[in-house]
């Protein structure tokens, strides 16, 4: 939910600007990512090929000039509040409060998200953003170290702002595509490899309130990007 009016203003203009210049990718995530943020994953993929080439002081050194206060911001700020926007926008009515929650079980576990990430080539369905498991993340953590890797503690009062910007843009979630607050449907057929930022910012929505396009699922390797699983296999010293 938009934090408050300036957020959402923000958002709007966003979002106006996006449909007029890239309509097409306008048709495709609740607010696409800003393209810089691919020379930033580029150098990202860098140094987790030189720390698992047994090289970490170098890659722990590049990490340093990866501009991730920009990604914290865009996702904090902009993108997981997209939803509600979005929705008055395409809509022209006010948002939803909160869609009914159900109790049914929904299965996130590492095993269901490797195997549908590899189903759907290791990038977001909506915006195509190159994706990352989130148990990949903490073994490349486990090496680059977490003072320049950091993620959320799970001490009281952590926030996404204690998470590298790398985690909030690249860490993978499972998507229900129609929303599982309509119907619970918890297959796989309705789940798609997601981002945080489409994720959140897709909220409770569907695919219609929001004149999102059909997300891509079973994408297959696309580009030689594996999620990193290639490069994190070994690690020789
Ligand atoms: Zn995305």
């Amino acid at each position: 939910m938009a934090k408050n009016s300036d957020t959402s203003r923000k958002i709007l203009e966003l979002l106006r600007e996006c449909r007029l210049v890239e309509p097409e990718r306008f048709s495709r995530a609740p607010l696409p990512y800003p393209r810089e943020f691919d020379d930033l994953i580029d150098q990202f993929v860098l140094a987790v090929k030189l720390a698992f080439a047994g090289k970490v002081q170098e890659a722990r050194h590049r990490m340093n000039f990866i501009d991730h206060v920009s990604m914290v911001k865009w996702y904090d700020e902009i993108a997981q509040h997209v939803g509600d926007v979005r929705y008055e926008l395409i809509s022209n009515a006010q948002p939803y409060r909160k869609r009914g929650q159900s109790d049914k079980k929904r299965d996130m576990g590492d095993a269901r998200v490797r195997r549908l990430a590899e189903r759907d080539g290791h990038r977001c369905g909506y915006c195509g953003i190159r994706a990352v498991e989130p148990a990949v993340l903490k073994k490349v953590q486990s090496v680059l170290g977490r003072d320049v890797f950091p993620s959320k503690t799970g001490r009281k009062g952590s926030s996404n702002l204690d998470y590298h910007g790398i985690w909030l843009v690249m860490a993978i979630t499972l998507d229900h595509i129609k929303p599982f607050a309509i119907d619970a449907d918890d297959s796989d057929a309705n789940l798609v490899t997601c981002c945080w930022g489409c994720n959140f910012g897709k909220y409770d929505y569907t695919l219609k309130e929001l004149d999102l396009a059909r997300p891509v699922q079973s994408r297959g390797v696309f580009d030689g990007w594996h999620g990193l699983r290639d490069s994190t296999m070994k690690l020789s010293r």
